[in-house]
C-alpha cells in the first residue's frame, strides 16, 4: 500500500471563473479547528513529520484537493481494466457505485452536522466514471455510449484512457485535445489489475487488485481502496513510526479497515494547511 506520487508537474492550477455557486462563501479566514483533546498531539506529530519528509509538500499542486477545487466540486474517473475478465453493464455500474461510495466516505469527513467543516465549500462531490480503458473491446459487454471507451492505449503495461483527457497530464486544467472536452476529462484513474495484492495511491488515482475489488463490492468498507484514496489526498503511510497514543487507523496499513477518528482529523488537517491556496 505504497504512497506513490507522479513526477512533479508543478504548473499552477489556473484560476477559472466559476459558473456554479458554492454552498458557502468564505466568510472569514478564521480556522475552525477543534480535534478531540487526546488527538491534538498525535495530529501535530503527523503534520511535522509530513513537513520534514516531503520538502515539496506545499509546492505540489495535484492533490485530490486541487482536483476537486479546479472542478468546482466534482471528480471524474477513468477505469483502467487491467484484466481479461469480461465486464457486463451491470458489473460496470457496480464498479462505479462502489468507487463513489468509498470516495464519499472521505468527502463526508469534511462535513460537520451537514455543513462544510473549516470552510470546506462542498456538501457533495459527485463522482462520474467518464471512461474505461481495456486491451480488447470485446472484454466490455455493453454497447451503450454512457462512457468513453479506449482500446489498446497501453502505458506502464496497462490500458489507459487518453492522456489528452487526463488531469495528470494536463495540470493547467484545460483539455483542448480531449475529444469530449472538459466534460469528459478524468482527474484520476481507478486502475484494477488482475492478481494484484495490496495497492498504490497517488495524485494519478488508485491501483488495486481487480479480483479483490470485484469481490469486495458488497462490503461497506473496501479498505484497500479507502487507504489508497487517502494517499491521493496527501495522507502518508506509517510503516516506520506511530503517532503518540493512537494504535489503529486506516492509513497505518493492516491496523484498521475503515476511516477512524484519527484518519478523519489527519484528513481535515491536510485541508487546514492547504485551504489558503484556494482563498479559504
Ligand atoms: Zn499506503
Amino acid at each position: 500500500m505504497k504512497r506513490r506520487r507522479g513526477t512533479a508537474l508543478l504548473a499552477a492550477v489556473a484560476a477559472t471563473v466559476s459558473m456554479f455557486s458554492m454552498l458557502s462563501a468564505p466568510a472569514s479566514a478564521a480556522d475552525q479547528w477543534n480535534p478531540p483533546a487526546n488527538l491534538v498531539r498525535p495530529i501535530d506529530e503527523v503534520w511535522r513529520h509530513v513537513e520534514t519528509t516531503y520538502p515539496n509538500l506545499y509546492g505540489f499542486r495535484n492533490y485530490g484537493w486541487d482536483q476537486i477545487m479546479a472542478n468546482r466540486g466534482y471528480i471524474n474517473y477513468c477505469v483502467r481494466w487491467d484484466s481479461s475478465q469480461p465486464v457486463s453493464a451491470a458489473l460496470r455500474d457496480r464498479i462505479h457505485a462502489g468507487l463513489a461510495r468509498q470516495f464519499k466516505k472521505w468527502m463526508d469527513v469534511q462535513l460537520e452536522n451537514g455543513q462544510g467543516y473549516n470552510n470546506w465549500p462542498y456538501r457533495e462531490i459527485p463522482l462520474k466514471v467518464v471512461g474505461w480503458a481495456v486491451r480488447n473491446r470485446g472484454t466490455l459487454q455493453w454497447t451503450d455510449s454512457s462512457v468513453d471507451i479506449y482500446v489498446g492505449n497501453i502505458n506502464e503495461n496497462a490500458p489507459q484512457c487518453a492522456p489528452e483527457c487526463g488531469r495528470f497530464f494536463n495540470q493547467n486544467g484545460s483539455y483542448p485535445r480531449c475529444p469530449g472536452g472538459v466534460a469528459r476529462h478524468y482527474d484520476m484513474s481507478l486502475w484494477l489489475t488482475a492478481g494484484l495484492g495490496g495497492g498504490f495511491g497517488g495524485d494519478w488515482g488508485q491501483r488495486i487488485g481487480s479480483e479483490y475489488y470485484v469481490n469486495s463490492l458488497n462490503n461497506d468498507n473496501i479498505h484497500i481502496l479507502l487507504h489508497e484514496i487517502g494517499h491521493s489526498f496527501g495522507l502518508d503511510d506509517f510503516y516506520d513510526w506511530t503517532p503518540t497514543g493512537v494504535c489503529c487507523f486506516l492509513m497505518k496499513a493492516g491496523s484498521a479497515a475503515q476511516i477512524t477518528e484519527f484518519d478523519k482529523w489527519m484528513f481535515r488537517d491536510f485541508w487546514r494547511h492547504l485551504k489558503s491556496r484556494y482563498g479559504y
